[in-house]
Order: C-alpha cells, then sequence, then structure tokens
C-alpha cells in the first residue's frame, strides 16, 4: 500500500520556515492579486491564497474585475501595481476569459514582481537552472518528490500534460534533476500511446484535468504517483488518476485535495518572499 504524499502536512512545515523568513524581512509583504470574472476552482484558490497570505503576515490585496473587462484595462492597472511601491509580488489567477491572451498578459507583470514565476524571463531563468522565483505548481510538484526521498538521477519520469503552467515547466525542473523526461499530452493519447508510457514510469505526473484518466493497473509496481488533476465530479473533488486502485501499486501517491494544492500555495507565497527582498 502506497505511502500517502499529504502536500497539507508539508505545506505547514513550509508555512512555519515561512513565517520565520518573513519575520526576517522587517516590512510586511504585499501580494496583489487579480480576479477576472469567477468561477468554482478560481474563487477557491483565490480563497486558500487569502487564508495561507493571513496566516503568515502577508498583505492580500485583491482586485476583481469582471469577465468583459477590456485586455487594455487589465493592462494598465498591472502596470499600476508594478510602479507602486507598496507592492511586492503580483498574480493574475487563471484562466482569463476567451477573450484575453493570457501569454500577452503575463508579460506585463514586472518579471521582479511575478510572484507565480509565470514571466517569460522567470522562466528562461528555470531553463538554465538558475531560478529564484520558480513557477508554483511545478515548484509544489519538486517539494513532494523531495519528501519521498527519491534520487530523481537517470529515472524514468513521465508527465502528462504539456501546459504553460504546469507540464512544460515542470519537465525543465526535472531535467535540471538529470531525470530522462517523457512529456505526454492530448497527441500522445491519440496515437493510443498514453498507456505505455504510463506503465514504465518511475515516477508519474499527471495535470490533465480528466477525472479517471489514469486506470490504476497501469501504474508500475513502486512507482511515485503525483496527482496534479483537480476535478468536480458529483459533489466531490478528485484527481485525474484512480486513486483506489493506484495506491495498491505505487509506492507514494498524493490524495487529492490535500496534495499538490495547498503546497502551491506555500510556493506562492515562498515567491512573494523572494520578490519582497528585491
Ligand atoms: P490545461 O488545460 O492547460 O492542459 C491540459 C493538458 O492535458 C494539455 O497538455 C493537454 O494536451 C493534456 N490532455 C488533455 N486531454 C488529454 C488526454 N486525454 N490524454 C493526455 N493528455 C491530455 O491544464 P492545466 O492548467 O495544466 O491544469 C491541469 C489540471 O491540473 C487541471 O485539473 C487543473 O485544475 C489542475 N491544476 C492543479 C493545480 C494545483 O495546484 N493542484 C495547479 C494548476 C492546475
Amino acid at each position: 500500500m502506497a505511502k500517502l504524499l499529504e502536500g497539507k502536512v508539508i505545506a505547514e512545515r513550509i508555512k512555519e520556515e515561512l513565517k520565520q523568513n518573513i519575520k526576517s524581512l522587517k516590512i510586511k509583504p504585499v501580494l496583489a492579486s487579480i480576479q477576472v470574472g469567477s468561477s468554482a476552482g478560481t474563487n477557491s484558490y483565490v480563497l486558500s491564497q487569502q487564508r495561507t497570505a493571513q496566516s503568515l503576515g502577508v498583505e492580500y490585496r485583491l482586485k476583481e474585475f469582471g469577465a468583459d473587462v477590456s485586455e487594455a484595462e487589465l493592462i494598465e492597472f498591472i502596470q499600476k501595481l508594478n510602479s507602486d511601491k507598496t507592492v511586492n509580488g503580483i498574480i493574475v489567477q487563471m484562466p482569463l476569459p476567451q477573450h484575453m491572451d493570457c501569454r500577452k498578459i503575463i508579460q506585463f507583470i514586472k518579471p521582479q514582481k511575478d510572484a507565480e514565476g509565470v514571466h517569460p524571463e522567470n522562466i528562461g531563468k528555470v531553463l538554465y537552472a538558475q531560478a529564484k522565483i520558480l513557477p508554483c505548481t511545478p515548484a509544489a510538484v519538486m517539494e513532494l518528490l523531495k519528501e519521498t526521498g527519491i534520487d530523481l538521477y537517470g529515472k524514468e519520469v513521465v508527465v502528462i500534460g504539456h501546459s504553460d503552467i504546469v507540464g512544460r515547466p515542470l519537465a525543465l525542473l526535472l531535467l535540471n534533476k538529470f531525470s530522462t523526461v517523457t512529456v505526454c499530452h492530448i497527441a500522445t493519447s491519440k496515437a493510443g500511446k498514453l498507456e505505455e508510457h504510463v506503465k514504465r514510469a518511475d515516477v508519474l505526473v499527471v495535470a490533465v484535468g480528466k477525472a479517471g484518466l489514469i486506470k490504476g493497473d497501469l501504474i508500475k509496481e513502486g512507482a511515485v504517483v503525483i496527482d496534479v488533476g483537480i476535478n468536480r465530479v458529483g459533489g466531490k473533488i478528485v484527481g485525474d488518476v484512480d486513486f483506489e486502485q493506484a495506491q495498491n501499486r505505487a509506492s507514494f501517491i498524493t490524495p487529492v485535495p490535500g496534495g499538490v494544492g495547498p503546497l502551491t500555495v506555500a510556493m506562492l507565497m515562498r515567491n512573494l518572499i523572494e520578490t519582497a527582498k528585491t
């Protein structure tokens, strides 16, 4: 039976460290958050950011825009925050409404205030293994892997999902550890090749957003399974992996909820402390 990788518990430990780091900053760091429109997923992510900020002594300034706000208005507001000396970090909650180009918007955040580590300059530093501000969810996955004690050097790591915020930057972080990384996505599934990649993974990270996508009996005996997916099914939150079956084969597995999510918020706050130092 797999050991549970309880992100919630690890996040509490990290938050204790962060509290000390915040004390030594001698300022109350300010995180400016922008939410455009409203969805159950974003609302609950914002709420968890607010709670964490409060528990750490971080000021959380939320600005809410209607879903019909124009790109120009949003960019103007980001630029105001860039030049506001009282603001240390900025996060734009994703996803943005369809009429907006996320990649374009992100580029207007000053890289030194990019609390989510998503600006191309910060992602570029990940490529060179020189980043101090890391993309939050990939950083959370790396924390969980650290917790297992597994040596990633030469391991077969399969990442399913190739989004800008999870799969792609995570692949870079894993390459920096000398893992042999395979990134799968929708075309892998369409080509009928997903199962064969899952079966040989020493470490499997799934970030797709489809409940039940990964059948538990495909998991390699003793593999580490990190489930990033968040899906609402019949009033419950579940991941992308069939947890019940997978836990019989894996050595470590993350629960959903309580796995990657809480650590993602902790990584956001860790980044904020980094931005507050500049
Ligand atoms: P996305 O929609 O941007 O990307 C989805 C990825 O899955 C793409 O690479 C796509 O090609 C791939 N995909 C889709 N269908 C597939 C299939 N049948 N087989 C293989 N690959 C397939 O998603 P995202 O923003 O990266 O989020 C992915 C999931 O992770 C969502 O459930 C999201 O809610 C969750 N998430 C969780 C956290 C967290 O902190 N826990 C953070 C970010 C995202």
